[in-house]
């Protein structure tokens, strides 16, 4: 068999479940990160280095055979100077494109996806005119380094614009319009060095305090909104000359439109249900199509699949959960408690 090493930029639980895929599929890891972190204790190679430290982003990639990421902020350069020595799926253009709100929607409007009216800000003037543009309610958001609803204020009609503008700090901005959604989904895909692409079925996810809180499979959404969903994720895909996996989130109104809210160049939490419920989990998916092989597949074998997160203090609280036999659980391994932070995932099949 051919023994292959993966490198994963970044350590945390994403790292650790692609490493752990790797490996039940004979292959290595080397995790590169900035400290000690989760993944650290399932990967045959570390590297702890800043992401910014080219001898040590040279000397990763020499030893690979090709990289992934698990993480999306760190500077397109560093990728950069990987991919001169190795290939990085999916590559430094795709997390470009990822990293930054204004570069996303523009790519996604030109690829003729659907998705909410915005206005790129760069200055107090253009977010007072994109607001007179595109009206209230609409959410202002830092354009790099936001994630759980982090670097997001909601322009409501009584909103001081100033206190909204000052709230999200400085660097560039983007106005979005507020979408009024019934739900929230995501599609997972994966496309192979071939072209093959494969989508996982769309899960509906529900967010407590901005933060993942359950994703759950089948969907509440009609067969339609299916086929939309599929065929946006397949599109960008597509579109982005994807390697490897991204995921795609999106909002579905009450008239059945799909609108995409942003693109992950890397697995998801709301594909975690994968791994139990599902022929093929997005670990393995990426394993495989970052090495070449053929991808798997990505029936469910269950009526329904329920992920819920364990934030927090739930991590010192699933017990009861563990009293139903078809619930497993997945615990990161992290050292310290943290409110918001992601600790762990149970997951419920249900036949
Ligand atoms: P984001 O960081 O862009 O994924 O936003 C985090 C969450 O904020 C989303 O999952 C939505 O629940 C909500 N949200 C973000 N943008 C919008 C929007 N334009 N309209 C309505 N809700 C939004």
């Amino acid at each position: 068999m051919d023994k292959k090493t993966i490198g994963i930029i970044g350590g945390g639980q994403l790292g650790r479940m692609i490493s752990l895929a790797a490996s039940y599929m004979g292959h290595k890891t080397h995790i590169f990160n900035p400290s000690d972190c989760p993944a650290f204790a399932v990967t045959n190679q570390t590297t702890q280095a800043e992401y910014t430290d080219t001898a040590a982003l040279e000397a990763f990639a020499k030893s690979v055979d090709v990289v992934t990421l698990e993480f999306e902020n760190i500077p397109v350069s560093s990728v950069e100077i990987i991919e001169k020595i190795t290939p990085v799926y999916p590559s430094s253009k795709t997390l470009r494109t990822a990293q930054n709100r204004v570069l996303e929607k523009t790519f996604l409007r030109e690829a003729g996806i659907p998705i909410a009216d915005f206005h790129p800000i760069n200055t107090y003037e253009d977010f007072t005119q994109a607001v007179d543009n595109i009206g209230r309610p609409s959410v202002l958001k830092t354009a790099m380094f936001g994630y759980d609803g982090k670097g997001q204020y909601k322009i409501e009609s009584e909103t001081d614009l100033q206190t909204a503008w000052n709230a999200t700090g400085d660097g560039e901005k983007i106005l979005e319009s507020w979408v009024p959604f019934d739900c929230e989904i995501s599609v997972i895909v994966a496309r192979g060095l071939n072209g093959e692409i494969r989508c996982f079925p769309p899960t509906e996810n529900v967010h407590k305090n901005h933060i993942l809180d359950t994703s759950t499979v089948p969907a509440n959404i009609s067969a339609d909104v299916i086929d939309k969903a599929i065929n946006i994720a397949t599109k960008i895909a597509e579109k982005l000359d994807l390697i490897g996996l991204i995921a795609v989130e999106m909002f579905v109104c009450s008239d059945g439109e799909v609108l995409v809210n942003e693109i992950a160049p890397r697995p998801h939490n709301s594909g975690h249900w994968t791994m139990e419920g599902c022929v093929t989990s997005q670990f393995e998916q990426l394993v495989r199509a970052v090495l070449g092989l053929p991808l798997g597949s990505v029936d469910v074998p269950y009526e329904k699949v329920v992920m819920t997160n364990l934030i927090g203090d739930d991590v010192n609280n699933f017990a009861p959960a563990l009293a139903d036999p078809h619930t497993k659980i997945h615990i990161y391994g992290k050292d310290e408690v943290k409110t918001g932070r992601k600790m762990g995932h149970i997951t419920t099949v249900y036949k």
